[in-house]
């Protein structure tokens, strides 16, 4: 089969700047190769005080890098698109990013949260993708997309439509599976099919959102939990018996920071640990990846290097980022990123095409080879065998097997002759004579008891339900009182800083204690416990499953509205609002266009079809006139037709690309409301506790 071996390509891509943040200094050149080279210096008042050997140059190459100000298509373009275009020829492809928290990884594969344009990696791969599928007509495609993040060495799906986890801990649970091939396969993980961009999109919608809502501040998933989108491709063409598959994953690792070791004071660019023990895991593994001459590689040790298992060191195409945040206090772990960097870089990979024989062929050849086997039996035993037994046979059997189960002798026998058929036969009959004894007994003990116990549960269900909806309104109201004092005194308060600035500005400082004060809480074990069981009966609250989402109460909608108005990303909402807005009365005054556009083609058709009758007509009534075949009126009209099926296709294309990014915002709008709504319950929780814990 075909083969592309090569190393594993690692680019880097510098993060922004933020407006607080003080650059730390690093510059970026062209080397030879057309390999770019990355060099980062740390400061002397950094390397001040620590031992005085120390290197304060650090070089490191990168197939490209890419530098604060480089946008997302650009990165696609020259990263993920190369991959992509080896995945739409069968082979596997992987692309990567790492880098400590906050430094892009999530902004570069899955895009910000605000712009059309800062969609990342995979919408832009999907897009992409499907384009390519549908250019090419000799091939018959299937896509599949699935959505897997692992926290603490558990896999979850992320692609459960159920919409019911308010924690990770709901969503089905992934288990790895070693074939005797040592091939890996993850249980649970769904495999949905996409035919299209949109129906893509949109399953990485519900993965985002699931991840997002699953989140809670305390495990920080986003930060501590691997994500890994993976496109697959199966290809036919058709006729043929031989099948391609690839696929594409496109991860999002944890953030790589470390603890410095401590004790040992000042090592700041020594040896430090991970806090995340998968992704030691995964360095070890590359470490031993680099050795040569090594046997063993230990992807076992943790769930995302059995994963990822192909794409370190195996059949794929892989791809690394490391994304770099170069502010000063950050020199640091962009130092340890780009080490890293340079060991994956050693990486060699051998990329196979994934082809197989159509299962159905093989139906196809084994069948002829079963009935080969049966002419060959019935020559050997002289009868011919059908798969069926005849009626006769099956009385005869049973017949036996009544004589042996009524037989007490425990030396009996129920001998039917060496016939799979007849011996599969007697096990079924028994075990249907079984079961069919055993649902008999059930039915009359259970006939007795049933009846009087219903009514009793019944009047307690009602009552706990009762008493649960008296505690649930009960938290609203006091909820809402707070927010009340609270509306209240910000209203005193702005009363008061406008006396206040007329005054003078020294009682300022006054004002933050009153709030410290009010915070203060003190906590005990059994009120801790009281809060846990308050939390628990918090998150069954109606309002929180969003199945039911209609139904929130009115003390809880008042609360939301408050909240929502002080919300910072509803300002994100009305903003995404304001440009869909926009885009679909561009998009409605486009169809419009659109329509006129086919009119006129019809109406330029019209006539044409009118000149050639006329023509014929002409040609019946005066037959001995030559036909004058060029005829310049309708060639004008072709021409004009011409003009306008090309403005009717630019406007076409138009509407598409709009209806994409129509659909994406219409996505970024849905998320950042979820989020907004799961910030909100996870502040109505938490009210609820405080309450409790006074
Ligand atoms: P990570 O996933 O590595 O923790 P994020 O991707 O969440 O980091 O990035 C942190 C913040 O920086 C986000 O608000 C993100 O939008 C912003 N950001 C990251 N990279 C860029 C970039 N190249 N351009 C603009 N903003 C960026
Ligand atoms: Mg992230």
């Amino acid at each position: 089969a075909a083969m592309v071996k090569e190393s594993v390509r690692v680019y880097a891509r510098v993060k922004p700047l933020g407006r607080r943040q003080q650059a730390g200094i690093y510059s970026v050149d062209e080397g030879e190769n057309s390999l770019s080279n990355l060099e980062i210096i740390v400061p002397h008042d950094l390397a001040d005080g620590f031992i005085n050997n120390k290197r304060e140059s650090y070089q490191f190459k990168f197939q490209k890098i890419f530098d604060q100000e480089a946008k997302q298509d650009v990165v696609f373009d020259s990263i993920a698109k190369p991959v992509a275009e080896c995945v739409l020829a069968g082979y596997n492809g992987t692309i990567f990013a790492y880098g400590q928290t906050g430094s892009g990884k999530t902004f570069t594969i899955t895009g910000g949260a605000e712009r059309y344009s800062d969609r990342g990696i995979i919408p832009r791969t999907l897009s992409y993708i499907f384009d390519q599928l549908q250019k090419d007509s000799s091939k018959v495609y299937t896509t599949h997309v699935s959505y897997l993040e692992i926290y603490n060495e558990c896999g979850y799906d992320l692609l459960d439509p159920r919409h019911k986890a308010s924690r990770l801990e709901d969503l089905p649970k992934v288990t790895i599976m070693e074939d005797p091939d040592q091939n890996i396969h993850l249980k649970n993980l769904s495999l949905q099919q996409a035919t299209n961009e949109e129906e893509a999109l949109n399953l990485l919608f519900l993965g985002d959102t699931n991840r997002v809502i699953a989140e809670t501040p305390m495990n920080q998933a986003s930060t501590r939990s691997h994500c890994i989108f993976t496109i697959h491709i199966s290809s036919k063409e058709p006729g043929s018996a031989v099948i391609q598959r690839s696929k594409l994953h496109l991860v999002d690792l944890a953030g790589s920071e470390r603890v410095a070791k401590t004790g040992l004071g000042g090592h700041l660019l020594t040896e430090a640990k991970y806090i995340n023990l998968s992704l030691h895991y995964l360095e070890q593994v590359i470490i031993a990846l680099a050795e040569k001459n090594r046997s063993h590689i230990p992807y076992r040790n943790s769930m995302m290097t059995s994963v990822l298992r192909d794409s370190l060191g195996g059949n794929c195409v892989t791809t690394m980022i490391a994304t770099l945040s170069v502010d000063k206090r950050n020199i640091d772990e962009s130092i340890s990123t780009c080490r890293f960097a340079q060991r994956v870089a050693l990486i060699k990979n051998e990329a196979v095409l994934n082809e197989e024989i159509d299962p159905r062929l093989m139906v196809i050849q084994l069948k002829k080879e079963i009935q080969e086997l049966k002419d060959e039996l019935a020559l050997v035993t002289g009868e011919q065998r059908t798969s069926e037994l005849s009626q006769e046979e099956l009385l005869r059997l049973d017949k036996l097997i009544e004589i042996f189960l009524e037989d007490n002798d425990p030396d009996s026998n129920l001998n039917v002759g060496a016939d799979m058929r007849k011996i599969k036969y007697c096990f079924s009959h028994m075990k249907q004579l079984m079961n069919h004894s055993k649902i008999s007994d059930k039915k009359l003990l259970s006939q007795h008891t049933s009846e009087e116990k219903d009514t009793n549960k019944d009047v307690g269900e009602e009552l706990k339900k009762l008493q649960e909806l008296l505690q649930q309104r009960n938290n609203e109201i006091n909820i809402l009182v707070n927010m009340l004092k609270k509306e209240k005194k910000k209203a005193q308060d702005a009363l008061f800083h406008l006396n206040a600035a007329s005054a003078g500005s020294a009682v300022f400082e006054q004002c933050p204690s009153v709030n410290l004060e009010e915070r203060q809480s003190p906590s005990s074990c059994s009120s801790l416990k009281e809060a846990k069981d308050l939390i628990y009966s918090v998150h069954r609250l109606p309002f929180l499953s969003r199945e039911t989402g209609g139904k929130m109460s009115l003390g809880c909608q008042e609360a939301f509205e408050v909240f929502k108005r002080d919300h910072a990303d509803s300002i994100t909402i009305e903003d995404n609002k304001q440009l869909l807005k926009q885009r679909f009365s561009e998009a409605k005054c486009l169809g419009e266009k659109l329509n006129e556009s086919r009119n006129k083609i019809n109406h330029l058709k019209g006539e044409i079809t009118q000149k050639q009758f006329q023509r014929a007509a002409l040609a019946v009534s005066n037959p001995s006139e030559e036909l004058n075949t060029f005829d310049p009126v309708e060639e004008e009209l072709r021409t004009q037709i011409e003009k306008e099926k090309k403005r009717y296709k630019t406007m076409f294309n138009r509407l598409k690309v709009l209806k994409v990014e129509i659909e994406h915002l219409q996505l970024l709008v849905e998320k950042v409301r979820m989020k907004m709504q799961k910030d909100f319950e996870v502040w109505w929780s938490e009210e609820a506790i405080n309450l409790q814990v006074r």
